[in-house]
């Protein structure tokens, strides 16, 4: 099936795309399949080149047997196409190259054919430890010219010096323009869609701030622990694992003013408006406005789990739940809750944008009625599956002696049938197509990373001011009971 006119980069010239980091669990499990999938759907040039470049001495045919292998076994057999692979697979190639000894840049450099005016895309998915020796690599190779972009993943940085230090190293060698940071909640169907129902309808934005809005819940909840990842997970926790980057990007997508376009600068100036107003959490504040939490083992989906000092290397302080009030300092916003929550091991696996609308102001039904009156709400779901829902209230069919009786009814947004019955797309092929696009609009920019790793750090930094050590609470429950009482004592409460 041949789609759209996309094929090519921005500037209509050949791409190659060139993935460090090639041979590891992101690339086998997301980005190749991700590729995979746009060359089933036609939006790979035929002329594309994809170039795996990792440290591991593997021929072509080796590595390309390793990606075969991993796609069948993570993709749908219903999807896979023997002739899309083969088709695929000629585009695929393998370096061998090491970033800290520059070993392989040579050959890797005279494969690419950046020289004879084709554009390189340099998709960074190693240990971020890695971005400033790759981009000096990149540089000495005469690689990082103007027709040359790069692809961050997270995390960058653990703070905010680290993350300027990431920055910083990237900067030296690309400008700001060329460098893609990539969340990849943005590249979901339904955050998109977040963007389509705020800024393609005039029926909600006059409700969309604190006269119409009582408050705002996002949560990203896993039912896993740390897989095997231990000290990887250790080294960051929820805070910086997942509210610094996926979290405070959906909230700023829930809370920015209408663009001026959908330019990259002209939406991302927004969401920075929204990180710079995120009111910092004071010391004084920071025990009633934050609860972090650690696992200890319990039961998950009917299945006993250990803890997480079981599963892991020892002691460890790590908090593996977050939850937190945080409040925008604008016009728009005083005075609404937006509360925030991730955490593992919690009883079910979603991702969901909450957003509760005021209560009518006065009731003129009968009080019976008045128990089942509810305030309107928006329920986007990311994950598991992708929805978008209104719910309102509506009379109970048919008669009765006791006046209008009222039930709540659910307006699914979501999708028209036709949409629904096709694959869900991996939210990296929305970005992997953007980038060789040259389209940013759904990249992180580095401002942004900034503003929220500062806005993170003054809560870590209350933590350990106050000595705050993570709340115990069993696998398979959501979070300490602190996380309870953290909307309750704002007169609200977690949207399960
Ligand atoms: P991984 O450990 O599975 O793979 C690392 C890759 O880097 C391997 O291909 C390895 O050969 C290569 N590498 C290591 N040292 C190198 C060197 N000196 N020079 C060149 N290549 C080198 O890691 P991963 O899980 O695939 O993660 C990659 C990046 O993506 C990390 O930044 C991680 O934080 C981020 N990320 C991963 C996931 C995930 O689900 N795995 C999710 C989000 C973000």
């Amino acid at each position: 099936m041949q789609a759209d006119s996309t094929s090519r980069s921005g500037t209509g010239r050949p791409t190659d795309l060139i993935i460090f980091g090639g041979t590891g669990d992101l690339a086998m499990r997301m980005l190749f399949p991700s590729l995979y999938f746009l060359e089933a759907d036609g939006y790979l040039a035929d002329d594309a080149r994809i170039i795996g470049a990792a440290r591991g001495d593997l021929s072509r045919d080796a590595f390309l047997d390793e990606v075969h292998k991993r796609l069948k076994s993570h993709i749908p057999k219903k999807y896979y196409d023997a002739d899309v692979w083969d088709r695929f697979a000629q585009k695929v190639d393998y370096k061998s190259v090491d970033a800290t000894d520059g070993s392989g840049f040579e050959a890797l450099a005279a494969a690419l054919r950046i020289r004879d005016g084709s554009e390189a895309v340099f998709y960074f998915s190693t240990a971020p430890r890695f971005y400033g020796d790759l981009c000096a690599q990149l540089k000495a190779h005469d690689l990082a010219g103007p027709q040359s972009r790069v692809v961050l993943e997270k995390p960058i940085g653990h703070d905010l010096t680290s993350c300027r230090a990431v920055n910083d190293a990237v900067g030296a060698v690309f400008p700001e323009s060329r460098i893609y940071r990539i969340d990849h909640y943005l590249g979901k169907e339904t955050v998109q869609n977040l963007i389509a129902l705020r800024f393609a309808n005039s029926l909600l934005e006059p409700l969309w701030n604190a006269n119409g809005i009582e408050q705002v819940q996002i949560t990203v909840s896993e039912t896993v622990g740390v897989e095997g990842r231990w000290s990887y997970y250790n080294d960051s926790g929820a805070l910086r694992d997942m509210l610094q980057n996926h979290l405070l990007q959906l909230l700023c997508l829930v809370a920015m003013e209408p663009p001026t376009s959908l330019d990259a600068d002209a939406v991302r100036d927004e969401k920075l408006k929204v990180l710079r107003s995120l009111r910092p959490i004071s010391k004084q504040e920071n025990a009633l406005k934050t609860v972090c939490g650690q696992y200890t083992a319990g039961a998950v989906d009917g299945k006993a789990v250990p803890g997480y000092f079981e599963e892991g290397e020892g002691e460890s302080t790590t908090e593996t739940f977050i939850s937190l009030r945080a409040d925008i300092d604008n016009w728009r916003w005083r005075g609404v809750p937006f509360y925030l929550r991730t955490g593992k091991r919690l009883p079910y696996r979603y991702s969901e944008i909450f957003i509760q609308f005021k209560d009518v102001p006065h009731s003129i039904f009968p009080e019976e009625s008045n128990l089942t009156l509810q305030s309107n709400k928006l329920i986007i779901r990311l994950q598991p599956e992708e929805t978008i829902k209104l719910l309102m209230m509506n009379k109970v069919p048919g008669l009765g002696r006791d006046g209008m009786k009222l039930q709540e009814v659910s307006l699914d947004l979501s999708m028209s049938d036709e949409a629904r019955s096709r694959r869900r797309r991996i939210a990296y092929e929305r970005l992997l197509l953007d980038v060789l696009n040259a389209n940013s609009t759904l990249f992180v920019r580095r401002d942004e990373t900034e503003a929220a790793w500062k806005w993170v750090d003054q809560i870590a930094e209350g933590w350990r001011e106050l000595g705050q050590k993570p709340k115990p609470y069993a696998a398979g429950s959501w979070g300490p009971s602190a996380s309870v009482a953290l909307t309750e004592r704002y007169g609200h409460s977690w949207h399960d």
